[in-house]
């Protein structure tokens, strides 16, 4: 379905970014891998979904907490037709104790990135009169939870900058919208499971029922196959009039 399609998925050597290119690679879209380290088990990541999907695929190491950094990227991958960006960190405190500098880096890396890449990638799309931008938001760009003010800030932004991209290129044959994830099982997630089982006294099912996924009705993780496919879908013809929105991958997060 997306072949003759290049994509960039920023910050995508892991988690959902690696599973959004595992589902735009299997939908047959070139695909463009990113992170801001260059080795060589990074660029192992992309010969691999390659060879397994039979598409081109090339990691390009690039950092977004630099503006620069995110411009080059669309510049060196020769400018895409689908842009993901995944790209994001997390850091929590109270409000009054956040460290500026943590604050200042993840509204670089999980916010203004996106209008770097998005700047940078637009006027080739608007020159072949199909575009598809795909931000990974996140259930706090729509709803927040306490000592995770930039996080939220930067998330919330996010779904505001779709909105106004969708608008400019309303009508251009280009779309941009918000996937919005509650908890997604990344190996980040994953991670975290074991200490909280020791901070609660409880086994891992009940950590994650009751602790994890206190907020999500369902009580089910979401997958990167899932967030994956949601991107395919916002890239298929079934999704050409989707676009200023957000969807909800969240097991019910937001219906509360
Ligand atoms: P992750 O840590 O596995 O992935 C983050 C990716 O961003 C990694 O590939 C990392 O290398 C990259 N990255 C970090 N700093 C970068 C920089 N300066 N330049 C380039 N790349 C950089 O985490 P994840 O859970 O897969 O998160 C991916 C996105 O999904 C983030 O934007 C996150 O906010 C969002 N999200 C995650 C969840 C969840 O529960 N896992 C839920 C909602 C939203």
């Amino acid at each position: 379905m997306l072949a003759g399609k290049r994509a960039i998925i920023t910050g995508s050597n892991s988690g959902i970014g690696l599973g959004v290119a595992e589902e735009l690679s299997r939908a047959g879209a070139e695909v463009i891998l990113n992170s801001f380290t260059d080795r060589a088990e990074d660029h192992a990541l992309a010969a691999d979904l390659g060879k397994r999907h039979g598409v081109q695929a090339r990691y390009i190491a690039a950092d977004m907490s630099k503006g620069a950094d995110c411009r080059a990227l669309i510049e060196k991958a020769g400018g895409c037709d689908i842009l993901v960006n995944n790209a994001g960190i997390q850091f929590v405190a109270p409000v009054d104790e956040f460290p500026t500098e943590k604050w200042d880096q993840i509204i670089a890396i999980n916010l203004t990135s996106a209008f770097h890449t998005t700047a940078a990638a637009l006027p080739a799309m608007r020159a072949k009169g199909w575009g598809r931008v795909v931000n990974i938001a996140s259930a706090h760009g729509l709803t927040a939870s306490p000592f995770k003010s930039a996080y939220i800030a930067a998330k919330h932004g996010v779904v505001g900058l779709s909105k106004t991209v969708a608008l400019e290129t309303a009508g251009q044959g280009i779309t941009c919208n918000a996937i919005c994830p509650g908890y997604v099982l990344t190996p980040l997630v994953e991670a975290q499971i074991p200490d909280q089982m020791k901070v609660h006294g409880m086994d891992r099912e009940t950590v994650i029922r009751e602790v994890m996924l206190l907020r999500q009705p369902s009580r089910q993780f979401a997958t990167v196959e899932q967030i994956g496919g949601t991107t395919v879908y916002l890239c298929s013809p079934a999704a050409d009039q989707v676009t200023g929105t957000t969807i909800s991958v969240d097991g019910g997060w937001t219906a509360l």
